[in-house]
């Protein structure tokens, strides 16, 4: 692998200042913040890693592109300037637009549930994907490769679905009661982990055969895309648009977040490839839930930046230089000794905090005791990936035990320079050092759904 590094392909042109904090006012931020950094007031962070969803920052053709935002309630230009853009690139003829990837979700995936205990099969759900499955009374199942789980383990695809265990599913469950097939792209829950079109193509083919929609959780296609590109056989002469083409023509439905590799602060997609009548009920559904189709909840000028950001993702200098800074930061780790799920992916370097602090079971949440070092040492927000994430037993209330147990340093997209990553780097070491100081923690408050965002923690005291 290439171990150079190139500078930011572009020049900063505004700036916003980020304030540095003391030791002992984070202490006491993080106490008040119920040890869950979501509480933190963003002010309080240094180097905010929290995730790349719509924390990135916009070119100077997307702010010129706000200018033109028509905000026509129906009909809008803007709707119809996005549309094609979303029409080129996917090659889909019918698109809704939504106010972010979970709005799309919403819209479409209780569509799909047509009777009780029906399943979707993933190569791993994102949380709101999951949530919105549950919330539609169906059941949502992950079949991603074991080598996902492999953290040291070095290969091109983790993000694969493993297709014995499709199969398997869909024998025992019947055909007849999956809801549909979701791909996610990258696989952000196992650590920004591609899928390769070999993947893709089997899938696709097994999901064809049965008639079982196969749709695309497309929030990092292009991410995707690059790592096609540039890591399966026979790809590398292949344009980003092609390769991200051909992906979509494996499928029938796409979903997207545009806070992604839309390259926005908010946005969202749904686009349909063949299913008139699926399309249509969307639609109809969209007028309650997100707004007149011809904007979905996004004002024109959002969707004016989104047909911006979904040309400029697409660009190879901007991707290379994205999976670059990502890549850096997980060189520095490993240089370290400190254990990362390998190879790095596209959004984010996953720290293995079951292998980091051992000594911590997983219900008193590893993964967040390292966020919150983290926090503690240099003002640098991460985000647990694991079993304080993962939530409980839909049926029976146990915690559930996730296979992997990660802290996730999310890299927005053309934010942060390679001396801040050196920053976060330092820091991490810092605490891998005195790492069997770490110590568990237990729920003082617990919401119901999607727990992480709002629960309120405390230290473990033996
Ligand atoms: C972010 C994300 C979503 C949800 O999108 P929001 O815009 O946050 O609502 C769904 N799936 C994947 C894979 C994502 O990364």
């Amino acid at each position: 692998m290439e171990k150079t590094y190139k500078a930011e392909p572009y020049r900063i042109k505004m700036i916003e200042p980020i304030r540095e904090t003391t030791k002992s006012e984070r202490k006491r931020l993080l106490t008040e913040a119920g040890y869950n950094p979501f509480s933190l007031r963003s002010e309080d962070v240094y180097i905010d890693l929290l995730t790349d969803s719509g924390t990135g920052a916009m070119s100077q053709a997307q702010w010129a592109a706000l200018m033109m935002g028509d905000e026509a309630y129906a009909g809008s230009r803007s709707f119809y300037r996005l549309e094609k853009v979303v029409k080129e690139i996917t090659g889909y003829p019918y698109f809704i637009p939504a106010h972010q990837g979970r709005g799309a979700e919403q819209v479409l995936l209780p569509r799909l549930v047509h009777k009780k205990g029906m399943f979707f099969l993933s190569n791993m759900h994102f949380d709101t994907t999951r949530a919105h499955v549950e919330l539609a009374g169906a059941r949502a199942i992950d079949c991603v490769v074991d080598v996902c789980f492999e953290t040291e383990k070095e290969h091109p695809f983790k993000g694969n679905f493993d297709l014995d265990k499709l199969r398997h599913h869909i024998e025992e469950k019947g055909a007849e009661n999956i809801a549909g097939i979701i791909m996610t792209i990258t696989n952000n829950s196992a650590g920004g982990q591609p899928v390769s079109m070999a993947n893709l193509r089997e899938v696709s083919a097994i999901g064809r055969a049965l008639n079982i929609p196969l749709i695309i959780d497309g929030a990092r296609y292009a991410e995707n895309a690059f790592f096609i590109k540039t890591r399966e056989t026979g790809y590398a002469r292949h344009s980003l648009r092609e390769i991200a083409r051909e992906t979509f023509e494996l499928a029938d439905i796409f979903l997207m977040s545009a806070k992604k590799d839309g390259l926005c602060n908010i946005g969202g997609l749904l686009a349909i490839k063949s299913d008139q009548k699926l399309f249509e009920t969307c639609r109809t559904h969209l007028v309650p839930l997100e707004g007149f189709p011809t904007y979905g909840g996004l004002t024109g000028r959002d969707m004016e930046a989104l047909a911006v950001g979904l040309e400029e993702a697409l660009e190879e200098d901007y991707l290379a230089h994205r999976l670059d800074q990502v890549r850096y930061l997980g060189d520095r780790l490993i240089a370290a000794g400190i254990p990362i799920q390998r190879p790095v992916g596209g959004h984010a370097v996953f720290v293995d905090c079951h292998a980091f602090a051992p000594h911590i079971p997983y219900d008193q949440f590893p993964g967040q005791s390292v966020v919150n070092a983290l926090y503690l040492e240099a003002g640098v927000r991460a985000v647990e990936i694991g079993s304080f994430l993962l939530g409980r037993d839909p049926d029976t209330h146990e915690n559930l035990q996730s296979p992997l147990e990660f802290m996730r340093l999310t890299i927005p997209r053309r934010t942060y320079t390679y001396r801040h990553l050196d920053v976060v780097a330092d820091a991490i070491i810092t605490i891998h050092e005195k790492r069997h100081e770490l110590v568990g923690l237990t729920f003082e408050y617990e919401p119901k759904v999607l727990r992480h965002f709002t629960a309120r923690l405390r230290p473990v005291t033996s």
